[in-house]
């Protein structure tokens, strides 16, 4: 049997780069260190890398458009976290430019920590593909944008194969192109089609299962908008076995059912709570990892989905850090918290399987039951 887990957007905001920051040293070692135990046994784990590694010389932000990040942040991604894969087709990737993307891909390459979504300028861009126990498993990740009506980091033809992007990047806005705004529009289905059918098509001859990154979705914004809703039905009817959205930084609703796992999004696995990308009100300090255990005999076989509840707080040094919500709720003495974090608890449940229960049971990893 091997284990797939996944874990939704690791932001790092700039607050978190000063407080990692010791007489111009970077170490965010903290950030994941109660938590590394949960993923030991995960054969494959995916988070969604949402800043570039553009190197020190392009600056550190988190303007909202504008992210970099210390290379020491993957590094404990990596090393203390235990991410083996990460998904970097998403708005922030070309933040610092081509030279900003391709920057991050030479670090994720020195640092072995495995990517998908983007690639240099001279290679394919191609999806990972991981194989144990005679499972074959093909990874894709894909964004419906970058940011490039704000940071004007508009892709020539040449180097679009660099990100991975469901339709097209954005256009560049001119004043009167609604006509052409709305044209695109009714077309959009068919341009994404046409874009993603080939690949995963391709993909599906290879492996056993499918699994698209998906970069999608109105930000902390609880109702799923309708291009993320279509995007999903066309990835179903493409054959993609499973979807995992990111970008919303809430969680959202899932749909499990037994020939297709979609979940609209996990939420940040790690932020910065209570700042303006990761606001408190709004559930943005949740999320949600996702296990699934797969076996072969004849054919590939899913014998369990669980998913964990994870929060970021932020410990006595102005340090965020992810803690399972379990845990924070066993340890927490002060019964009036208690009692809101079980609350949350059961928010955050009835979000991601749709539910509406009163109360639930404190659990550290609950189990889904796939339904058909
Ligand atoms: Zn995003």
């Amino acid at each position: 049997m091997i284990k797939l887990s996944f874990v939704g957007d690791i932001m790092c905001e700039m607050q978190q780069t000063d407080a990692s920051c010791k007489n111009g040293k970077y170490n965010y070692k903290s950030c994941f260190e109660d938590v590394k135990r949960d993923f030991e046994n995960s054969d494959i784990f995916v988070g969604n890398l949402e800043t570039p590694l553009a190197g020190e010389h392009l600056g550190y932000t988190n303007h909202p458009w504008l992210f970099n990040t210390p290379i020491e942040f993957a590094e404990s991604i990596k090393d203390e976290l235990g991410v083996n894969l990460v998904s970097t087709a998403n708005n922030h990737c070309l933040d610092r430019g081509v030279e900003g993307l391709e920057n991050t891909v030479r670090t994720l390459k020195e640092l072995k920590l495995n990517y998908t979504g983007t690639c240099l300028k001279t290679e394919k861009n191609t999806p990972f593909i991981f194989e144990k126990e005679d499972i074959k498993i093909g990874i894709l990740s894909y964004t419906y944008g970058t940011n490039a009506i704000f940071n004007k980091q508009y892709l020539k033809r040449s180097e679009k194969h660099m990100v991975n992007i469901f339709g097209e990047q954005e256009k560049k806005i001119f004043k009167y192109n609604i006509v052409s705004r709305l044209i695109r529009k009714l077309n959009r289905n068919r341009e994404i089609t046409k874009n993603i059918e080939g690949v995963i098509k391709e993909l599906k001859k290879q492996v056993d299962y499918v699994i698209m990154c998906m970069h999608s979705g109105g930000q902390h914004n609880n109702v799923i908008d309708k291009y993320t809703l279509n995007l999903m039905d066309i990835l179903r009817k493409l054959g993609v076995d499973l979807v995992i959205g990111c970008h919303p930084h809430v969680v959202q609703r899932g749909i499990f059912t037994n020939g297709f796992i979609g979940t609209y999004s996990l939420g940040n696995f790690f932020c910065t709570p209570g700042t303006s990308s990761s606001p408190i009100d709004k559930f943005s300090d949740y999320s949600i990892a996702l296990h699934l255990y797969l076996e072969k005999e004849e054919s590939l076989k899913i014998r369990k989905v669980t998913f964990s509840i994870y929060k970021t707080i932020i410990d006595n040094y102005k340090s965020s850090k992810t803690v399972l919500l379990y845990d924070l709720i066993k340890n927490n003495i002060d019964n009036e918290n208690v009692k809101v974090l079980l609350k949350d608890n059961c928010t955050i449940y009835n979000i991601f399987c749709n539910s509406k229960y009163d109360k639930i049971e404190l659990q550290k990893e609950y189990e889904i039951k796939l339904e058909g």
